[in-house]
């Protein structure tokens, strides 16, 4: 396995040749065949084929929409090099059901090799630490043209997030624990199609967040939970007030720091 280096950024993998800065498809599937093609005339990736399925696949999963009008539909496959990026810019914006049901005007699309597996994780904190910053996003819209979009992604650094948050993960962290906990008592097809879900999210979440999830399957049963009107549900204890506002209304993962579970925000609606 490579070690990656210290600090690098999106430039480091994004040329101007990878940006188209007028979409034309007018949906998901398009936008993602238009974006393929930019990547195979480059001669970054092979397989077009089969990486359009991975990446629907992945989609299906939970739409990888994260807010902001942003996109970053991805699939591990080895492309023959560490990793493949290319970015489309749609000015009419395209449905990518997201949680916000915004439409989304900046695809990213990342394409990484297995022998990589901490690449990707650097490169999707990274760009959701950009993507959080007000400034980031009104250049990022802004810009006027290819050269433009190109200058305001290289900003962008690639780093791991921060020990005690990560990133834009809950949901799908606890999507897992969800597919995890039904595997238990599913049988013949239904387990082998819970297996293949289990295994897509594995495959992109970090190695040191899914040893610790899975220490916590272990010993409870369960890994993820929920914080509800300020209480995690793991241990009925009181979160402090400033984590608290922290996590509400968030995608990140915190962790209890009186259970040593990992937090999420309650899915369900506070009355009033
Ligand atoms: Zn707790």
């Amino acid at each position: 396995m490579k070690s990656l280096p210290q600090t690098s950024y999106l430039s480091d993998y994004l040329a101007p040749a990878q940006i188209i800065f007028g979409l034309k498809a007018k949906d998901k599937i398009q936008a993602l065949e238009e974006l393929l093609d930019v990547l195979a005339k480059q001669k970054l990736i092979k397989n077009k084929k089969l990486l359009l399925t991975r990446i629907i696949d992945r989609e299906r999963l939970e739409s990888t929409a994260i807010g902001h009008n942003v996109a970053l539909p991805h699939a591990r496959v080895d492309t023959g090099g560490d990793i493949a990026v290319a970015v489309g810019k749609s000015s009419a914006g395209i449905d990518f059901e997201a949680v916000d049901d915004k439409k989304v005007h900046v695809i990213i699309l990342i394409v990484w090799n297995p022998s990589l597996p901490g690449l990707f994780n650097h490169l999707f904190a990274g760009l959701a630490r950009f993507l959080r910053k007000d400034d980031f996003r009104r250049r990022l819209f802004a810009a006027n043209n290819r050269t433009e979009l190109y200058n305001v992604l290289s900003e962008v650094e690639l780093r791991l997030p921060r020990e005690d948050r990560i990133i834009s993960r809950a949901s799908l962290l606890k999507k897992l624990q969800t597919i995890e906990i039904k595997m238990r008592k599913a049988k013949g097809i239904q387990l082998k199609q819970l297996k293949e879900q289990a295994k897509l999210i594995r495959e992109e979440l970090d190695r040191a967040l899914l040893d610790r999830y899975d220490r916590l399957m272990q010993r409870y049963g369960f890994a993820v939970a929920e914080m509800e009107d300020g209480v995690c549900q793991g241990c009925n204890i009181n979160v402090a007030t400033g984590m608290r506002s922290a996590i509400e209304g968030s995608n990140d993962i915190f962790i209890c720091e009186n259970c040593g579970k990992f937090l999420v925000a309650s899915k369900k609606k506070k009355n009033k």
